[in-house]
């Protein structure tokens, strides 16, 4: 048997595939197909024990030729350079196709924060931070939360940065992150915001296909920040959840799970497993659940060869970065699951990412209303471009027409601004 494609491989054969069918200019083919930095750091951080241990993070910024780098930064033991390398290659398309001036990047440390106190995870961030030095910066490249990291990590990165720039940026300087908490120049529904990104996009679909979302069920995979405010913003349409999955368990409920219930639960034992209004249920089971709508939203590598015979569902709306391989892929549409790619679902979260670094440097304060208004405005213009795409494509599949729109809108501004010198 071939091996598995790694991560990088199978961003880069989706972008040949679309770059093929468009067919994309040459000369921007071959700059897309590389990212264009990448940052390694190893940095010694002393634990609570007194004893020191060396940590290793990465940055890798793909493009900047839409804007600055913008990307989530990652804790979890599985991160390397590859995994990075993708999930920043994603986001230079991500932010295409959301049409906003912002490039792609993506960083992490190779960690399982799990092993380590609150004090040391404050003083492994930092330390990070600092090994990163003016690799980031606000108008540079600007980090975001993503797997195992929240708003307090973005806190921790935001005040080492300001304490290491001169004291006159100190104050201009607090756009260097986003997904803060509101205090620190936060945006309101930044917290939400990819989830209420994914659940624009099936209320769009659902409006294109006549679909009442009150009689739909679904299934989520991943209960952290993106898969719990999917389900709540899911159950506000009446549509029912009827199983759940995250890294402790799978737990599944044929009348439906409340998935408010559920997220308060998470909050307090930091997984699903034991829920008690719910039956714990074996993976495969969870996978062959039958439902209308699969919302991946834990990691990537997770609709494989393997998994795609077993699903039982209509329509896939990747809420994670990646959590369909080439194989994934190619079965679903042979078996005649329809499926919206991350690029597209999930790009709520950069769009609210852009609004917070906004409101940052005009010194304003949006409300609830505005963000989501604009959040929406933009969600649904994405939406439109991909759609027409596809249709102008022959029909071609969500993934390949948000491609050619990222990819597009890219080859428009190289040959616009040429390369120098
Ligand atoms: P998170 O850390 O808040 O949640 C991750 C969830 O995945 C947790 O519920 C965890 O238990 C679950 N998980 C981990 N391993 C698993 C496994 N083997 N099986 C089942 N579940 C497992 O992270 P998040 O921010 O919600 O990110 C989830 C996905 O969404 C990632 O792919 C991330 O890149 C993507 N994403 C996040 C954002 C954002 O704004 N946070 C934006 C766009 C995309």
């Amino acid at each position: 048997m071939a091996p598995k494609p790694s991560l990088y491989e199978i961003v880069t054969q989706q972008f040949t595939h679309a770059a093929d069918l468009m067919p994309l200019d040459p000369d921007v083919r071959k700059i897309l197909a590389k990212p264009m930095n990448e940052v390694t750091v190893a940095f010694p951080v002393k634990l609570d024990n007194g004893h020191i241990e060396v940590f290793t993070g990465y940055r890798v910024q793909h493009s900047n030729v839409l804007g600055p780098f913008k990307g989530g930064l990652r804790y979890h033991p599985h991160v390397d350079i590859d995994e990075v390398r993708a999930l920043a290659t994603w986001m230079t398309w991500k932010t295409a196709v959301a049409d906003i001036p912002m490039g792609g990047a993506k960083g992490g440390i190779q960690i399982d924060p799990v092993k380590y106190s609150m004090n040391e995870l404050e003083h492994i961030t930092r330390r990070f931070t600092f090994a990163l030095g003016n690799n980031i910066g606000p108008d540079y490249d600007i980090p975001a939360p993503d797997v195992n990291t929240n708003a307090q990590i973005m806190a921790w990165i935001l005040d080492t940065y300001v304490s290491t720039v001169p004291p006159a940026e100190r104050q201009r300087s607090f756009h260097v992150v986003t997904g803060k908490p509101i205090e620190l120049g936060g945006s309101i529904g930044r917290d939400k915001a990819t989830g209420q990104g994914v659940v624009y996009t099936i209320e769009l679909w659902a409006k294109d296909r006549n679909v009442d979302l009150s009689q739909t069920t679904y299934i989520v995979q991943g209960y952290g920040n993106v898969g719990s405010w999917t389900a709540r913003l899911m159950k506000l349409h009446g549509a029912k959840l009827l199983a759940a999955e995250d890294h402790t368990g799978s737990i599944g409920n044929p009348n439906g799970i409340d998935a408010d219930d559920l997220a308060a639960y998470v909050a307090k034992t930091r997984g699903v497993a034991g829920y008690p209004h719910a039956h714990p249920i074996t993976h495969e089971a969870f996978l062959s659940t039958q439902a209308d709508i699969f919302i991946p939203a834990a990691l990537q590598g997770q609709i494989t060869a393997e998994t795609a015979p077993l699903l039982n569902v209509r329509t896939i709306f990747e809420g994670a970065n990646g959590p369909t391989d080439l194989d994934g892929d190619r079965i679903l549409a042979e078996r005649g699951i329809e499926l919206l790619p991350d690029i597209l679902c999930n790009g709520g979260g950069v769009i609210v990412s852009y609004f917070e670094w906004l409101q940052n440097k005009r010194s304003e304060a949006w409300d609830l209303d505005e963000v989501d208004g604009k959040l929406h405005k933009r969600m649904a213009s994405a939406y439109e471009r991909v759609r027409d795409t596809k249709r102008s494509y022959g029909d071609t599949d969500w993934r390949t027409a948000a491609y050619i729109v990222a990819l597009r809108r890219l080859e428009r501004v190289y040959t616009e601004r040429g390369i120098f010198p």
